[in-house]
């Protein structure tokens, strides 16, 4: 294991709240009887047994479990109502990828079911039926990066975005679809690992693992009047995720 590799796993544990680890020293030290040769820094021998990032045999069911009923991983859990995991078809060939829950999903626990989340559906169905593709909402799959409402819908902060990110991983990797669509700025950065906004970034095809990753419009930004230029490109960006999953 190499110390990026180690480092990964040790943020892994504490995401899940483990504080402590233990590490029995396994290598007797040996006398430098060469002292005027050149050293080479040896590979640290670690042996720790740890399971892998993603478990073997993950599933959707397992990650809920682990998030568990009562999360308090961070401080988003001080104000929510309900855990928003994900919905929809758990084979699904096309995920789509939001920031985090608002009111409504926070009261009912599913993700986008307010406004922005009936526009998303319109787009999603709207879209479809246009291209002649037989597609309905609960055929793809919807989730978000953090699970939890962030206090009066603020931007989800750095620290909740990788705590509950780990989440997110183990969806797509569950999931394995043939593409995802990151709904936002918050969800390609979470995503993506980049700082470029929106704008920059829509159109055009970027990767998450070896899955292709189309960042497109929040539907929350397309609900604003004055965007009306910016929907019709969210709406562009869909065709061609829809073409690209469903042809
Ligand atoms: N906005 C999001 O990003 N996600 C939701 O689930 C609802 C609104």
């Amino acid at each position: 294991m190499n110390p990026e590799q180690l480092k990964e796993y040790l943020e892994f544990y504490r995401d899940l709240g483990v504080k402590e680890i233990y590490h029995a020293a396994t290598r007797a030290s040996t006398p430098d009887t060469q002292a005027a040769a050149p050293r080479t820094i040896a590979e640290p021998d670690i042996a720790i047994e740890l399971p892998p990032i993603i478990p073997a045999g993950d599933t959707l069911e397992s990650i809920r479990l682990d998030i568990g009923e009562e999360c308090k991983r961070c401080r988003l859990c001080q104000d929510r109502n309900k855990i928003v995991f994900g919905v929809g078809d758990e084979q699904a060939r096309l995920v789509f990828v939001g920031e985090g829950p608002g009111a409504d999903e926070d009261a009912q626990g599913i993700p986008f079911v307010g406004r922005a989340g009936q526009l998303l559906t319109q787009m999603i169905e709207g879209t479809a039926t246009k291209e002649g593709i037989p597609l309905k909402r609960a055929d793809v799959y919807i989730c978000n990066v953090v699970k939890c409402r962030p206090p009066e819908n603020r931007t989800p902060q750095p620290d909740e975005m990788e705590i509950c990110g780990q989440f997110l991983n183990r969806q797509l990797s569950v999931i394995r679809p043939r593409a995802i669509c990151a709904l936002g700025s918050t969800a390609a950065k979470a995503i993506l690992g980049t700082k470029e906004g929106v704008t920059r970034l829509r159109g055009n095809w970027h990767k998450w693992k070896d899955i292709p990753v189309m960042v497109t419009y929040h539907p929350s930004y397309l609900l604003r009047p004055y965007n009306q230029n910016a929907k019709r490109e969210a709406w562009e960006d869909l065709k061609k995720v829809l073409h690209f999953v469903y042809d």
